[in-house]
């Protein structure tokens, strides 16, 4: 682990006692519901947890997540590790909340359908402004099961070869797509906000109306439906599904099935994890799962291939394209590489790009193992950078604990917190595209 992370490694030490002070327990938690362990450990006890069969997965900086019932958090005290129960509450909800519309879950995040109505409604409204894709499937619809085709929208002031799935079309493009990990739920609604503040925006607001004058900004809100279905049926309890919906390799429940996404990516596929039931599922081959693959082919249409095949080569400082994908939780910015400690050959560019989006939002900027302590392979901004030399980061939207904290905050934290904090960092990334290893 870098250095500059043993701040955060004192910080996060604190949270443990606080967490043991409020004496938080798993048992308000509902029954399917997996149960995380906050551990304190280095990047190497994370790989020696993860090689001894502990679901391992992401954490804050020097700590890792460990899913599983008491008798993992035993196993872990027997191995020396002070593992305590972490913030995957369930805060209480206003009173209204229990009477939302039906296409709202969990005091008003917004399902599937939600988010499907509100692109054809943004295509309707400016039809000068939006056009609608459907990108690909979900596996659920992949296999007849029902299941969501993988929807994108791309906003700019349309001329002639605009918005077309162009690699040579003349305006740059950013690129945001949220909720690969379904569970992370403020992302999807962040992507909602964006996509209002432009295509609303664009006649009373200049900044809206400068970007899409000379911007393609792409958007997938949500990049695994099938996944955001199953966190939604648990209503005002979210089920904390992570991955896909693909439960072709068995014996795994509840939501221990499926695919991460966010490690099937074809870029440096094969370094996570081969345990079906795993949150880190990696799948059984590079790009195996069908929302990846749409993903990929979305971001191969839209971007041209920018950079050299080795890992050294660096993307050429007249390289175009922004890419941002939203996770939480964690108050990170994360730059490449995910597969390697070994920072990207762009790594000056990509700190003073991260900079310049962490004076919105005030997150932290560096690598994987400055910031969340793993490393990470095939996930999707290793693809979009590697792969195609687009400028991509991960960002991880919000606190460990508290009312906008953990995988489960209070709705109304994305109105307060989340979006005026990101906001600005997304203008940013829209402006950085036509440059953004020039910043
Ligand atoms: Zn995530």
């Amino acid at each position: 682990m870098a250095s500059r992370s043993l701040s955060r490694l004192a910080l996060a030490a604190t949270g443990v006692v606080l967490s043991a002070l409020l004496g938080g327990t798993a048992a308000a938690q509902p029954a399917d519901t997996p149960v995380f362990w906050r551990v304190p450990a280095t990047a190497a006890q994370a790989h020696a947890l993860a090689a001894a069969g502990f679901d391992v997965e992401e954490g804050d900086a020097g700590t890792v997540s460990v899913v599983g019932g008491q008798a993992v958090a035993n196993r872990l005290r027997a191995l020396g590790y002070r593992p305590t129960f972490f913030d995957t509450v369930y805060k209480e909800l206003p009173a209204q909340a229990n009477s939302l519309a039906a296409d709202t879950f969990y005091g008003g995040y917004r399902t599937v359908t939600a988010h499907e109505n509100h692109l054809t409604a943004v295509a309707a409204a400016h039809p000068d402004l939006a056009t609608k894709y459907t990108i690909g499937q979900s596996w659920k619809k992949a296999q007849g099961q029902g299941g969501h085709d993988v929807q994108a929208i791309c906003l700019t002031k349309k001329q002639t070869g605009d918005c077309t799935l162009s690699t040579t079309s003349k305006k740059p493009k950013f690129f945001l797509m949220a909720q690969i990990h379904a569970r992370e739920l403020s992302t999807g609604e962040l992507a909602w906000r964006w996509i209002d503040y432009l295509a609303d925006g664009y006649a009373t607001d200049a900044t809206a109306k400068s970007i899409l004058d000379t911007t393609e900004v792409w958007v997938v809100p949500i990049s695994n439906p099938d996944g955001v279905d199953i966190v939604a049926s648990g209503g005002n309890s979210p089920k904390l599904q992570r991955k896909n919906a693909n439960n072709t390799r068995g014996g795994c429940s509840g939501t221990n099935i499926g695919v991460d996404l966010n490690r099937n990516s074809t870029f440096k596929w094969g370094g996570d994890s081969n345990s079906a039931c795993s949150e880190t599922y990696q799948g059984v081959s590079a790009g195996s799962e069908p929302e990846t693959q749409a993903l990929e082919k979305l971001a191969r249409a839209i971007f041209p291939d920018q950079r050299g095949t080795g890992n050294n080569d660096p993307a050429p400082s007249t390289a175009k394209g922004t890419m941002i994908t939203l996770h939480s939780y964690g108050n990170d910015i994360i730059i490449p590489w995910g597969f390697t400690q070994a920072t990207s050959p762009n790594d000056a560019q990509y700190r003073r790009l991260g900079a310049k989006y962490s004076a919105s939002n005030g997150y932290l900027v560096g690598t994987n193992e400055e910031t969340v302590g793993y490393d990470t392979s095939g996930t999707t901004d290793d693809f979009t950078y590697g792969e195609l030399g687009v400028a991509s980061v991960t960002f991880e939207v919000g606190g460990s604990s508290g009312t906008c904290g953990g995988f489960l905050p209070r709705y109304t934290c994305v109105d307060s917190t989340f979006w005026p904090k990101n906001k600005g960092a997304l203008v940013t990334a829209a402006k950085a595209a036509a440059a953004p290893y020039q910043q």
